[in-house]
């Protein structure tokens, strides 16, 4: 409706209860009011109150618009987790990429002036050839420590989970994981290997992962509270 010069939409409610009832909300005017009441009555009543109305819709739009998870620039300065680390994104033409733990740069190899969407694409190809390799040594050391051969081993881009393991002894593994530290990579590990014994969540699997993984509990919580959520998108 025309409320002096600026035109205001709202949301009109039926409601049980007996009088009008005005709200903001984050899309605008709401109107709550008895099933009884007409709509020129309804209008009649938000002119009665139009300087409440326009006042409190103008507050709404100087209000901050909540910040969503920023995109990140894949350049050089940009810094991702990686084994754990913070690591700071190095772009330079030469030798293969790399991570250097001393200065937890990670140096890949483009050339300075490839796009953030090329970047990102070879940043992502590399993080997985180092999630295949770092997986692909540490579980044949917890398929020894539980006595476990597994069938095969791949990895998955899944958005709801670590790890997975059937019973033919396949493992699929989140390449994401490559972001966290070695413990927390060598958990998971431990925990689909186990259940290669106990197919399950019971009493008996988890005696079976601390056999091998003691902490498994604050790891456990650990890669709860991380999550994937908050982890780079690609
Ligand atoms: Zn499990």
């Amino acid at each position: 409706m025309q409320l002096g010069q600026q035109y205001v939409p709202y949301q009109l409610l039926r409601s049980k209860r007996r009088s009008i009832g005005f709200l903001i909300t984050d899309e605008g005017l709401r109107i709550t009011a008895p099933r009884w009441v007409s709509i020129a009555e309804i209008n009649a009543a938000i002119i009665s109150k139009q300087r409440w109305v326009l006042s409190k819709l103008q507050e709404q739009q100087d209000r901050p618009v909540p910040q969503k998870a920023q995109a990140i620039e894949w350049q050089s300065g940009a810094t991702l987790p990686f084994l754990g680390v913070n690591a700071t994104l190095k772009v330079e033409f030469g030798t293969p990429s790399f991570f250097d733990p001393e200065t937890a740069v990670l140096t890949l190899n483009l050339p300075t002036d490839a796009s953030p969407a090329q970047c990102k694409k070879h940043l992502q190809a590399w993080l997985m050839s180092q999630a295949r390799r770092t997986f692909s040594q540490r579980l044949p050391f917890y398929a020894d420590q539980l006595g476990v051969t597994y069938h095969s081993f791949t990895l998955t881009s899944a958005n709801t989970r670590w790890g997975s393991c059937n019973s033919q002894g396949k493992i699929r593994l989140n390449w994401r994981l490559i972001h966290f530290s070695p413990h927390l990579i060598d958990y998971v590990i431990a925990h689909e290997l186990a259940h290669l014994i106990e197919m399950n969540h019971s009493a008996r699997f988890w005696a079976t992962v601390e056999r091998v993984f003691p902490e498994y509990d604050q790891a456990r919580e650990q890669l709860k509270q991380l999550g994937l959520a908050a982890l780079p998108q690609f």
